[in-house]
C-alpha cells in the first residue's frame, strides 16, 4: 500500500517518499517505528485535493518507495542504509522525503544531502533543541541529532524554530551563535528565508512534536506550548515554495500513543500539503 496519490513510478517521480521505521534510541516512549505504515493506511481517510492550495495529489509526480528494513539496535548500520537510499534518490535527480521513525533517522539523509551539497543549510522545526553532545554517553541518539548535523555542516548553517525544551548547555550552544534558534514560535521565519536565499540547498527536518500536544498527542515526548497546525502548515508551505529544498523529512509520529488517530490524520494532511507545495516551487 502506498501513501494516497503517491502512485507514480520511480522513473517518472520528482519526489520519492520512503519510510525509516526505526525507534531504537527513543528515550521515553517508543512507537515511532509504526509511523510510516500508519500514515499509508490512514491516508485513505483524507482527500487528494487540497483546499489550501487548490491543487490535487493526482496532478503531482510522487513515488512511494516503501519502508527500509532496518536492523534494530544497530544505529550505525541503520543510518548507513538511510544514507544509501537517500543518496540513490538524489543521484536520480529527485527529492527524497523521509518518513520516521525517531529523529535520529534524519542524520542518514542529511549525510547524503551534505555529500552532494557541501553548502547545505538545515531548517529544523522541533519542540526540542536536539543539540546535546551525548545522551547518557551515547552520541547517536535522537536527543543529539542536530548536534551531529552541526558536526557536518558547521556554524551558521542551521535554523531552528518552535524550540521550547533543552538543557542549559544546549541553550548556551545557541547563545554562542553556532545555530540560529527561535524559541517558542516561528515568527522570524521570513527573515531566515531571506537570509538563506533561493539558491542555497536546504534540508528541511520536521519533528512533529513541534505542534502543540492538544492537536498532536501521538508522540513520545510531548511539550506543551507548541505551534498550531495551521501555523506550521503556512511555514512549511512558504519554505517549500521559496527555498531550494533538496531533501526533507517528517519524524516522531508515534501512532500507538494516540488511540484517537488524530495525530496520524494530522500527519497525513501535512504530508499532502508538503508534497503539493514542493510541486509549486517558485510560484510565490
Ligand atoms: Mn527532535
Ligand atoms: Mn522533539
Amino acid at each position: 500500500m502506498n501513501f494516497i496519490g503517491a502512485d507514480s513510478t520511480f522513473e517518472d517521480a520528482r519526489t520519492v517518499i520512503f519510510g525509516a521505521p526505526y525507534d531504537s534510541t527513543t528515550s521515553f516512549r517508543p512507537g515511532t517505528r509504526f509511523g510510516p505504515a500508519a500514515m499509508r493506511s490512514e491516508s485513505f481517510g483524507i482527500e487528494t485535493y487540497s483546499m489550501y492550495q487548490d491543487k490535487d495529489l493526482a496532478d503531482v509526480l510522487v513515488h512511494d518507495a516503501g519502508d527500509l528494513e532496518l536492523p534494530f539496535g544497530a544505529p550505525d548500520r541503520a543510518l548507513e542504509m538511510i544514507e544509501e537510499e537517500s543518496g540513490r534518490i538524489l543521484d536520480a535527480g529527485k527529492i527524497p522525503f523521509l518518513l520516521g521513525g525517531e529523529h535520529l533517522v534524519t542524520l542518514g539523509s542529511v549525510r547524503a544531502a551534505f555529500k552532494r551539497h557541501p553548502d547545505l543549510c538545515i531548517v529544523h522545526f522541533d519542540a526540542h533543541a536536539d543539540l546535546r553532545e551525548d545522551y547518557l554517553g551515547v552520541k547517536l541518539s535522537h536527543a543529539c541529532v542536530m548536534r551531529r548535523c552541526h558536526d557536518l555542516v558547521g556554524d551558521g548553517r542551521i535554523w531552528q524554530f518552535g524550540i521550547r525544551s533543552g538543557t542549559r548547555e544546549e541553550r548556551q550552544f545557541m547563545k554562542d551563535g553556532h545555530v540560529a534558534t527561535q524559541l517558542f514560535s516561528s515568527t522570524a521565519l521570513p527573515d531566515a528565508i531571506e537570509a538563506i536565499g533561493p539558491g542555497t540547498p536546504v534540508y528541511l527536518t520536521v519533528d512533529l512534536d513541534v505542534i502543540d500536544p492538544s492537536e498532536f498527542p501521538g508522540t513520545g515526548t510531548q511539550e506543551a506550548g507548541g505551534l498550531p497546525f495551521r501555523r506550521l502548515l503556512d511555514d512549511l508551505t512558504a519554505i517549500l515554495r521559496r527555498l531550494n529544498v533538496v531533501a526533507l523529512d517528517n519524524v516522531e509520529l508515534s501512532p500507538p500513543l494516540d488511540p484517537t488517530g488524530r495525530s496520524t490524520a494530522l500527519a497525513c494532511k501535512l504530508l499532502r500539503e508538503e508534497l503539493l507545495a514542493l510541486n509549486l516551487k517558485g510560484t510565490c
